[in-house]
């Protein structure tokens, strides 16, 4: 049988720092799996500069010409990591029979990919990348993250909690993945929805190599809100049932207030108005704006604008070369 071709995408923004060490130890491995007879020798490390302001790109392509096995992508601008990452999953589609994603900046254990393509072997078709512990990551990072998987799982979202976005996914599943067509891809929501075999693999999360996060809090909040309302209508269904307590909470003031005044016992009733006035307000207020979240939604989608646009691409060149070097054999 033939050996399955891997391709490895590594979104990269502003990682100059790292990206020699990236290229060292991920090109270790793909040569450790070569040897091993698990992948091709064609296997591919494909970078993906996700519009750096650095040399990112210069560097991607110098590795690409002196290292074998390392290739990229360079899209036009940032379209931040959850684009890079469907860039470089829909380049790599055509030419790979398996891809592993994973960061550039090497917190995620690169050792696991071997684990993973034993279990490619063993026939699953996806492999999921759970962190054992979080212990590098600050209380703050760590805890936001676990109170947003409980909030996605009550939320009926299907989230493998503690994985990111490092895994593998055989050829079939990643062409069921390109079908889907949303304009704002929460990536670690789609993945469990495409079924197949599916299997985990437990590895030790590290400090970052270099260089500081591409996640500040203001990016890490969007993309929650992003995964939330993305996968549920849950919190439209919240405002209904907010709004309708509200309602009957007012239809028996309403009643309580009559009485009262036929009663004759009212004192001019300012703290309530305001009070009621400023509740309201709230409530329609917070409606609106998840309305808002969703029409936007719609909004965004129904342009169907293009998702990424690649501006250069020596992955492909470098598959077409090894294509031909084949054939002259
Ligand atoms: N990244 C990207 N585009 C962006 C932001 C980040 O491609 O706009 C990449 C980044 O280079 C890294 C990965 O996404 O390879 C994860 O980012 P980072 O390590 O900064 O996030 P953290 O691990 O802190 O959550
Ligand atoms: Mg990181």
């Amino acid at each position: 049988m033939e050996k399955p071709f891997l391709t490895v995408v590594v979104p990269c923004y502003n990682e100059e720092e790292v990206l020699s060490e990236s290229v060292t130890q991920l090109t270790n491995i793909i040569k450790k799996l070569v040897m091993n007879d698990s992948i091709s020798n064609n296997s591919q490390i494909m970078f993906v500069d996700d519009g750096s302001k650095d040399r990112t790109w210069e560097l991607i392509k110098q590795y690409s010409e002196s290292h074998e096995h390392v290739s990229g992508l360079k899209l036009s601008r940032n379209y931040g990591h959850q684009g890079a990452l469907l860039a470089g999953l829909t380049a790599a589609h055509e030419h790979s029979d398996c891809v592993v994603s994973i960061d550039a900046d090497l917190q995620d254990d690169v050792n696991a990919i071997i684990e993973f393509m034993e279990k490619y072997h063993e026939g699953f078709d996806v492999v999921y990348g759970v962190r054992d512990k979080r212990d590098t990551d600050t209380f703050f990072k760590r805890n936001s993250a676990l109170t947003f998987y409980k909030i996605m799982s009550k939320l009926g979202v299907n989230m493998v909690p503690n994985h990111a976005d490092y895994r593998l996914l055989s050829k079939r599943a990643l062409t069921e993945f390109l079908r889907y067509k949303e304009e704002n891809m929460f990536i670690r929501g789609i993945v469990p929805l495409l079924g197949f075999k599916s299997t985990k693999v437990y590895y030790n999360r590290n400090e970052r190599f270099a260089g500081e996060s591409k996640y500040p809090l203001k990016k890490m909040l969007l993309f929650a809100v992003d995964g939330i309302t993305s996968f549920s209508v849950a919190p439209i269904r919240l405002l209904l049932v907010i709004g309708s307590i509200t309602f009957l909470v007012g239809v028996v003031l309403g009643i309580y207030a009559i009485v009262q005044k036929i009663i004759g016992g009212v004192v001019p009733g300012w703290t309530s108005l305001i009070v009621s006035i400023w509740l309201l307000g709230g409530v329609q207020l917070i409606g609106m704006g998840v309305l808002g979240e969703y029409i936007g939604k719609i909004f965004r989608q129904v342009k169907e604008r293009p998702r990424f646009t690649i501006e250069d691409n020596v992955f492909e060149m470098k598959c077409e070369k090894n294509k031909n070097n084949e054939s002259l054999v």
